[in-house]
């Protein structure tokens, strides 16, 4: 049998009116989704419970282990509701009110009445991402007198972005909170936080998660400059990180968004904390079949860079071509990775200063094990899921096959780059596991006469430790 087809970087498509029934989403998947996105910034809650139990019954119907994110939307700033067909025009006056009106080309409301406090004369406001650019000129009361620099069409619940104001508002608003009920009791494998700022705010919303005794993991959304700041303390206590390049894109100068997205990927390969790139990667995609040179260019750009996954709104929210979208991205990642060697075997020796140092040693050694001897897949048996975030941190040539017991990780582990997991439940001796592995991956057709593994695993294996030895393996 051939080299199996599928891709290391990992697909999350988000959820909207184009995608939420149950033959899209299985079309999706069977296209090559990895993981589905519920955004939390819209849709209702009968919405999104039917999308969940869709997707849990495609996962049981194809036997795939197809990951779901709660996306929550964080203290995003909006315009309220905003009279038909408004222009501002660029030169006039125009005022942000904390009172409640219906907007016109004088003035409108906004969603967060703190915003009177946070600004001052001179500070940039730009609504509907970056579309209409303001100036503010001062705070008289509950107004934000500003200047329209340059114009356009204001709509209703168009998002407002102040890049050179410290916003104060909490990271998680009452709707987070309630949301958030919500995702626990449904299970998410992840969960991603908005407008995170520094490490506090990954740390409420873990204490929050632990309370409840829930196996879900969490996603650090980068998309205000404070986050690029204090990027090292929040890689160390997430558990994945996002570059929400939508926001960030006018959060800091657009300019910049390049290196941060390629210094973020770096630095999260290196601590073994999955990567997402967000936002208009296929975004002409969700009006046209085929997308633009630089948007492919674009998606072979964040594979090359080493992302663990790339993420789709728009294109499979409310685009017309969702499944095109997702078999367009496989491809691109596909040719890239058959074609670049430069993404592989990022190497990094583990700091002997760790408590796990043995055991991230072991794991690089099985990684180069499977450099030196071209093998074609990496074995590793996880309880938690160490394992596998240490082995994808190498990047392997070689696919990596996680046994789990744990069903919940399994899904999860769908987000990191080049994992695959397999359920696996018995544990009575090394040598029964290790030959069990290898007639799973053959049964499978992953692997054949002929071909090279390596299996990490933890001995004595009924102990179900971290990873102490790497083995050899030759099919015949
Ligand atoms: C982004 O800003 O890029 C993003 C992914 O967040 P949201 O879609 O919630 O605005």
């Amino acid at each position: 049998m051939s080299m199996i087809p599928f891709n290391k970087t990992k697909i999350v498509a988000t959820i909207g009116p184009a995608s939420n029934s149950k033959a899209v989403l299985k079309s999706l998947i069977q296209s090559g989704t990895d993981v589905f996105r519920l955004n939390f910034s819209h849709g209702s809650y009968a919405d999104h419970q039917k999308v969940i139990d869709n997707i849990r019954q495609l996962n049981e119907e194809l036997g795939t282990t197809v990951s779901m994110l709660q996306d929550l939307q964080g203290p995003k700033i909006r315009v309220n509701e905003v009279a038909e067909d408004v222009v501002l025009k660029s030169g006039n006056e125009f005022i942000i009110t904390t009172e409640e009106v219906l907007g016109n080309e004088k003035r409108a409301s906004t969603s967060y009445k703190g915003i009177i406090h946070d600004v001052k004369g001179g500070d940039m406001v730009l609504i509907d991402d970056g579309k209409i650019e303001l100036k503010i000129k001062e705070v008289q009361g509950g107004d934000v007198i500003c200047e329209v620099v340059h114009g356009g069409t204001l709509r209703s619940r168009k998002g407002i972005n102040l890049p050179q104001s410290n916003v104060s508002a909490p990271s998680m608003t009452e709707k987070d909170y309630e949301d958030l009920q919500f995702g626990i009791k449904n299970n998410m494998d992840w969960i991603a936080l908005s407008f995170v700022r520094s490490a506090a705010d990954i740390l409420e919303l873990r204490s929050i998660i632990e309370k409840s005794q829930k196996e879900i993991r969490i996603i650090a959304k980068i998309e205000k400059p404070q986050a690029v700041e204090n990027i090292d303390e929040i890689i160390e206590v997430t558990d994945a990180v996002m570059v929400a390049r939508g926001d960030l894109g006018v959060e800091i100068l657009l300019e910049e968004v390049p290196i941060v997205q390629k210094k973020i990927v770096q630095k999260c390969i290196k601590a073994a904390k999955p990567v997402i790139i967000a936002t208009q990667m296929m975004e002409s995609m969700i009006e046209n079949p085929r997308p633009t040179r630089a948007e492919t260019n674009d998606v072979a750009n964040a594979v090359l860079d080493g992302a663990d996954a790339l993420m789709l709104s728009g294109e499979t929210a409310v685009g017309a071509f969702p499944s095109e979208v997702i078999k367009s991205m496989v491809r691109t990642i596909s040719s890239v990775e058959r074609q670049s060697e430069k993404i592989y075997f990022q190497d990094h020796t583990p700091a002997s200063d760790s408590p796990l140092f043995y055991n991230d040693t072991v794991i690089h050694t099985a990684s180069q094990l499977a450099k030196t001897s071209n093998a074609k897949a990496i074995t590793g048996m996880t309880q938690k899921g160490y394992t596998a975030f240490k082995i994808s941190s190498h990047r392997p040539k070689a696919h990596i096959f996680i046994f789990s017991e744990n069903r919940i990780f399994l899904n999860a582990m769908n987000l990191i780059w080049g994992v695959r997991g397999i359920f696996y439940n018995k544990a009575t001796s090394t040598d029964e596991t290790m030959k069990d592995i290898g007639n799973i991956l053959k049964e499978k057709g992953y692997i054949e006469k002929g071909d090279v593994f390596i299996s990490t695993a933890s001995m004595p294996i009924k102990e179900k430790g971290r990873a102490n030895m790497v083995k050899i393996n030759y099919v015949d």
